[in-house]
């Protein structure tokens, strides 16, 4: 049967991505060799790494001023090395969900951190607007989707210091206005890549503030000095993530993409709203595109493991909640077709159909 892929991460790629990165791992540009044996410094991976470098920067309109670096590890890396590397005295953190607060945590090794916002109150179901960025603060982190959560910000913050943003799970999934930003960075393994690595896209200027002597491998310095190339770059995470940028680019790009998750976003979330078995659990306007979360109605919540059940027979796989939120959440990654969406929404019809008080 075919498969619905919704899982939150490691999840969905595309086909034709996994299939170029199946040959490349048995013969790798018609060499006779895999690319997972081959050296990392040579003239083919080389062209791997700068083909990758001017997919993002074309996908994502980087200007020049800004550096990508790869790095073994994931998002939890870059929690610990955002503040090693950057937090002098103080920097702002918002909090908005479990991510937010494991990068907090980290940070607070190195410096002060000071809560400039938090959505705790109400189970992190919205995105705190309108608060005051100090602008004595090193820098300001937020998380620009809540991946467990399924919240997600729709404006890019104005902030008076160097804005950072953990973009695991929405990266390429919407236009980003790349200059509001000193650094984005996240895992790649929700809408790019496999696990293994994660990717940075730093303002230059940013590598004169680094405050500390830090170990070699932690200085984003080196990363972007060595073309990431320091020390040998998860080689395979780094292939797929180069043939995601292509597909992106063969369907049409970040418009494009943007166009189709909005469109497949539309069509569930309408039904939930519809739908009385179910309801949406975050505020509209801060609805994630990328992670869809909803509950059975008040008066429908006995019938949850039957529902998990009737999506299971119909092939869709991975909208468990997660155990902080609990429900359903269907992530619809850039990966995700919107036929799948359509199957979980027809699912959905026919479960109200047959079990509507
Ligand atoms: C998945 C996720 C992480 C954790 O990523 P790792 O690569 O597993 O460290 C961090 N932030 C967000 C927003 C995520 O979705």
């Amino acid at each position: 049967m075919k498969k619905h892929n919704f899982n939150a991460g490691p999840s969905i790629l595309a086909d034709e991505v996994l299939e170029n990165a199946a040959k490349a791992i048995i013969d790798f540009n018609g060499s006779g060799l895999s690319l997972l044996s081959i050296s990392h410094r040579t003239k083919d991976f080389d062209d791997v790494m700068a083909e990758a470098d001017a997919l993002f920067r074309e996908m994502l309109d980087i200007p020049e001023n800004y550096k990508i670096f790869y790095i073994g590890g994931g998002a939890s890396t870059f929690f610990y090395e955002v503040p090693a590397n950057f937090l002098g005295k103080k920097a702002g953190y918002v909090n908005t969900g479990v991510w937010a607060k494991k990068a907090m945590k980290e940070a607070k090794r190195y410096g002060e951190v000071e809560l400039l916002a938090s959505s705790e109150d109400r189970n992190f179901t919205y995105i705190p607007k309108g608060f005051a960025i100090p602008s004595d603060l090193d820098y300001v982190h937020i998380t620009s989707n809540n991946t467990i959560y399924g919240t997600e910000y729709h404006e890019d913050l104005v902030s008076p210091v160097p804005l950072i943003a953990d973009m695991s799970s929405d990266i390429l999934s919407r236009p980003v206005d790349v200059t509001k930003y000193a650094m984005i960075y996240g895992g790649a393994q929700k809408n790019l890549a496999p696990a293994g690595v994660a990717f940075a896209i730093i303002r230059e200027d940013m590598l004169d503030k680094i405050v500390r002597d830090l170990p070699t491998m932690v200085s984003f310095r080196t990363h972007v000095e060595n073309g990431s190339m320091f020390n040998t770059p998860p080689v395979f995470p780094i292939y797929v993530l180069k043939e995601t940028l292509k597909w992106l680019k063969s369907i049409g790009g970040v418009p494009e993409i943007y166009r189709r998750n909005q469109a497949k976003a539309a069509l569930l979330y309408d039904e939930i709203d519809r739908n009385p078995l179910f309801r949406g659990t975050v505020d509209k306007e801060d609805r994630s595109l990328m992670n869809i979360c909803f509950v059975m109605a008040d008066g429908y919540e006995e019938l949850a493991p039957e529902f998990m059940e009737a999506a299971k027979s119909r092939g869709i796989v991975g909208i468990k909640g997660h155990r902080l939120v609990g429900g359903f959440r269907a992530s619809c990654y850039n990966a995700l077709p919107v036929e799948s969406v359509r199957v979980l929404v027809e699912c959905m019809q026919e479960f109200a159909a047959k079990h509507a008080k």
